[in-house]
């Protein structure tokens, strides 16, 4: 029963959650602990899908059996190692690509532009557009046209905002589920799923903006830089810009924070807690 439980857990997770959690757009409204959950469900989809086999062992052979079928216990757990690898390889193969894409874009940056000592660098281009580049030497770029265009307060929101990507380390977090996105079966994958991250990260940056300059300033300078195309992280919000803009206005909401961190324990914590039935 247990293993057909993890089996059902895993496709709940990987399969049903998403779906249900993308539709939730009350969410949106804590980014942060939507997060949490999304990553929790990820995560706990992995650790029951890869702990159906180890826990099927107990219920084929029976608990005092297990020790004397060694080769099956191994047989199982290349089984988990393989889902493993197939996870490690995808991961190592994602993370490559962005990295050198990354470390391409931030030397033309470099040529291009002038840069302060505070990791900003300028562009001379009439479009404003702000965004950055995460990662080692971590860069935030913005044109002349931004700085043109806007006044001090909107600046500072603009920048309170990429440098929130930049210090949460929001592109490991889109590099995750672009991950997990990869290594699942294209019949499993959940399209909505990578763009409702996407827009949370957004929303959480601009919590940031909203807490350095105000609700008015931020949305402004969201307004000013919509048309400019960002790559990656920025605060040019394309076609989220209506929905980001209502989140500014409506604000977090902190009941629904402690509904999303409970599931997230749950998704967690379900999975361990069966395969530990399973060999008690
Ligand atoms: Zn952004």
């Amino acid at each position: 029963m247990l293993p057909l439980a993890l089996a059902g857990l895993a496709v709940a997770l990987v399969w049903v959650a998403p779906r249900v959690l993308a539709r939730r757009t009350s969410l949106r409204r804590s980014p942060r602990a939507a997060l949490a959950a999304w990553q929790a469900a990820s995560l706990g989809g992995v650790l029951a899908a890869v702990s159906v086999t180890p826990a099927a062992l107990p219920a084929v052979l029976g608990r005092e059996g297990v020790a004397d079928h060694p080769g099956l216990v191994a047989l199982a757990l290349l089984v988990s190692a393989a889902v493993i690898a197939r996870l490690l390889v995808s991961g190592h193969l994602v993370g490559t690509r962005i990295r050198s894409a990354r470390a391409e874009h931030r030397a033309l940056v470099d040529v291009l532009g002038a840069r302060d000592d505070h990791g900003v660098v300028v562009l001379e281009h009439p479009t404003p557009t702000a965004y950055c580049i995460p990662g080692r030497g971590s860069r935030v770029v913005l044109t002349r046209g931004v700085l043109d265009a806007l006044p001090d307060d909107q600046l500072a929101a603009v920048l309170a905002h990429e440098r929130a990507h930049l210090r949460a380390r929001h592109d490991l977090l889109l590099e995750f589920f672009t991950v997990l996105d990869r290594s699942v079966p294209p019949m499993l994958r959940s399209p909505a799923a990578l763009a409702e991250v996407r827009l949370l990260v957004e929303a959480l940056a601009d919590r940031a903006a909203v807490r350095r300059s105000g609700a008015v300033a931020t949305a402004r300078a969201m307004v000013a830089i919509a048309e400019g195309r960002a790559p990656e992280l920025g605060m040019s919000a394309g076609t989220s810009a209506p929905v980001r803009l209502r989140l500014i206005a409506a604000g977090p909401h902190s009941a629904l924070s402690v509904v999303a961190y409970a599931l997230a324990v749950l998704a967690v914590a379900t999975p361990v807690g069966l395969l530990g039935l399973a060999w008690l």
